[in-house]
Formats: structure tokens, C-alpha cells, sequence
């Protein structure tokens, strides 16, 4: 076997990308106004069906903006899965609130909503589903739930463009969802992150904030504070392009899915993503989960893996070990659930620019590491 090197991720970038953003360089409109702002926003929001989208400089600059567009701030609760990217935690935290964690679910990886109803209390303000790798969360019943509590739903959709629940795109069921356009996920501007909301008050304050808070009829006058987490005419131009390509993009997705499953299922020990009933999963990520029936451990697979030159990700640690949770909130409750994922989980190279090649050199990696 040739060695080859296969990355996790390496993204795509369109030839109609490419044309915008030159287009956007040559009429000098490469900072925060020009025109591919308004018409990225407008497509994205047609695209996930809603009345709002605003563009913003990052998948976390979204979340901070949309949960203090929300109102949430200090002495307030908000409950997030155990399991997730922590930027959906540190925006939490940067707003003043507190977050409260709940275990995931071992098939989905997604929270368990069942878990979510004793965690509420006095201070929570919203719950923030994270749709993991792809896969929505169950959201009828999280809808159920926040509306009996009266609470807020932000759904952090940065690894979810495009994929349903039912028959709803993912981040327009909740009061606000949150898009992320880092380089990995499914469109990307680079670095950017998108808001979108059927809610006029939510866009409006959202706005503001995302543009320091200038009052609308008087610049240059505060009354509260805001930030510069403005995307750029060039971002924009960049995702507007992007975005033209989402339909062969997801068609990607599910090509890696199929060629992946039809290799690797017979290989004993290895549990390969799932998709259920009520959900449209775009395999934002293929995961894997390395059980006791392998012959190695995840961390021993990803070595052998690496040893032929296939680069993997370990999946995301439980948010409540990081020491800097620890640190702050010193949080006694473990969640076996997320921490046995966190341990176990890894996903294979999955990037819009894999080749059928690629992917075979992956499989037959795998395979000879399962035979060691
Ligand atoms: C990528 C990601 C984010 C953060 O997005 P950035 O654009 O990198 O700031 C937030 N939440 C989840 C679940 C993500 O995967």
C-alpha cells in the first residue's frame, strides 16, 4: 500500500466564491459594508426559512450575541449538553450566566432532553441544544419543555447546516439558532457565524450589538455595550458563493456516509454514526465510536491511523472536566455518558475535497489496524 496523507478536513472553495470575493476586492468593498453582506444574509436566511439572518465574525460571536439578544445575563441559568464544542459554554459564560450541563444521549451524542427537566430551576433563562456532528436534537419535547418553564431556546446549529428535524431546518425551531462558517463546517466564510430569527426584536438587538451598540438614530451614543463582531464584504462574498454549492455539498456528506458504512460496518467493535427517525442528519462529521469488541483502544487506533498518515479528531471532552470549568464552578456531577464518548469517540477524515481514494486508504487503515 502507498502511503498517503489524508487530512481530517480540507474544505472546498467554489469557482462562484472565488468570483465574488474578487469582485468584492476589485470595487474596494472589502470591510464590514458593501453588498454581499445583505445578499448572503438574505440568501441564508431563505435558505434555512426564516425571516432574519445577521451576519457575525464567528460561530461563537453568534452565540454570545443571540443569548444577550435574549436578554441573558448574570445570575441567570442556562443548560447546555455536557457534550459539545465549548465555545456553546464559553458564550454562556461570557454573557455572566451560568451553565448547567446535562449528559448526552449514547446513540445521537446530542443532550438527553429526558435529563433536562430536573436541572431547572429558580434562574434558568433557556436551554441551548446543540445539534452534534450533524444530527438534530429531539426538539418536540425540549419545545414542550421550555414552553411549560417559559424558557428561551438557542439552538447552536454550527455543525447542522441544512440538516432537518422533521420537516424544520435545524436553527429555525428554536426562539434563535446560531451558524457557524469556520473552515471545517459544511459552508464556510473563512471564520463567520450567522443568527437567525423569525423574531424582529431579537434581529434588531442583535444588530446593534454585533455593531457596538451605536443608538439607530444617533451614532457615536451608547446606552448599552456592544462589540465589533462584524463579518466582512469579502466573508460574505466568500459564503454567498458557498452557499450556491450547499445542495452538492450535502450530497458529499452523504456519499462519504454510504462509501464509509458499506466499508466499515462489518469491522467488529466499531459503532458507526446513526440517524433517527425524526431527524435529516448531514454527517457534518463521520464519527466513530471505538468499543471494548476492538482489538485497540481509540487512542491506539488513532495512532495507527496516523502511523499511515490518516489524521483523526478525538471527539470533544466532557465540558465539565475542563479544568477552566472546574476552576469556576467546581462541578461535582459527572455525566458517564458524554465522558464515555469523550473517551471512546473519534471521527474520520470527512472534508467536502475527500476523494473516493482518500477514503478507501482510510478503510483499508482501519481495517488492517482492527486485524493488529
Ligand atoms: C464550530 C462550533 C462552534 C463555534 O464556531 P466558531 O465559528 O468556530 O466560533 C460552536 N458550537 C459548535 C457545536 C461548533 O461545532
Amino acid at each position: 500500500m502507498i502511503n498517503m496523507q489524508v487530512p481530517v478536513n480540507a474544505p472546498v472553495v467554489t469557482p462562484a466564491a472565488k468570483k465574488y470575493v474578487a469582485d468584492a476586492m476589485e470595487t474596494g468593498w472589502v470591510s464590514s459594508a458593501g453588498p454581499y453582506i445583505g445578499k448572503f444574509e438574505k440568501a441564508f436566511a431563505d435558505y434555512i426559512g426564516v425571516r432574519h439572518a445577521v451576519s457575525v465574525t464567528s460561530g461563537t460571536a453568534a452565540l454570545h450575541t443571540a443569548l444577550l439578544g435574549l436578554g441573558i445575563g448574570r445570575g441567570d441559568e442556562v443548560i447546555v449538553p455536557d457534550f459539545t464544542m465549548i465555545a456553546s459554554v464559553f458564550a454562556v459564560i461570557y454573557t455572566g450566566a451560568t451553565p448547567v450541563f446535562v449528559d448526552a444521549e449514547a446513540d445521537t451524542y446530542n443532550m438527553d432532553v429526558s435529563l433536562i427537566e430536573k436541572k431547572i430551576t429558580k434562574k434558568t433563562r433557556a436551554i441551548m441544544p446543540v445539534h452534534i456532528y450533524g444530527h438534530s436534537v429531539d426538539m418536540d419535547p425540549l419545545l414542550a419543555i421550555a414552553k411549560q418553564h417559559d424558557l428561551k431556546i438557542i439552538e447552536d446549529a454550527a455543525e447542522a447546516h441544512g440538516a432537518l428535524y422533521k420537516s424544520a431546518k435545524c436553527g429555525s425551531i428554536g426562539d434563535v439558532g446560531c451558524f457557524s462558517f469556520y473552515g471545517n463546517k459544511i459552508i464556510t466564510t473563512g471564520e463567520g457565524g450567522m443568527i437567525v430569527t423569525n423574531d424582529d426584536r431579537i434581529a434588531q438587538k442583535a444588530r446593534a450589538l454585533k455593531d457596538l451598540a451605536h443608538l439607530p438614530d444617533r451614532r457615536f451614543w451608547h446606552e448599552e455595550i456592544g462589540y465589533n463582531y462584524r463579518m466582512t464584504n469579502l466573508q460574505a462574498a466568500c459564503g454567498l458563493g458557498q452557499l450556491e454549492s450547499i445542495e452538492e455539498f450535502l450530497a458529499h456528506k452523504r456519499w462519504m456516509t454510504a462509501e464509509y458504512r458499506k466499508r466499515l460496518e462489518k469491522i467488529k467493535g466499531l459503532r458507526l454514526p446513526i440517524t433517527k427517525d425524526y431527524a435529516k442528519n448531514v454527517y457534518w462529521m463521520y464519527s466513530v465510536l471505538v468499543t471494548d469488541d476492538f482489538p485497540l483502544s481509540r487512542d491506539g487506533l488513532r495512532a495507527a491511523l496516523k502511523n499511515q498518515g490518516v489524521d483523526t479528531r478525538d471527539f470533544f471532552h466532557s465540558s465539565a472536566r475542563q479544568p477552566v470549568i472546574q476552576k469556576l464552578y467546581g462541578v461535582k456531577e459527572r455525566f458517564p455518558v458524554s465522558e464515555h464518548i469523550a473517551e471512546h469517540g473519534l471521527y474520520l477524515p470527512s472534508g467536502l475535497a475527500l476523494t473516493q481514494e482518500q477514503l478507501d486508504y482510510v478503510c483499508d487503515a482501519i481495517l488492517s489496524a482492527s486485524r493488529s
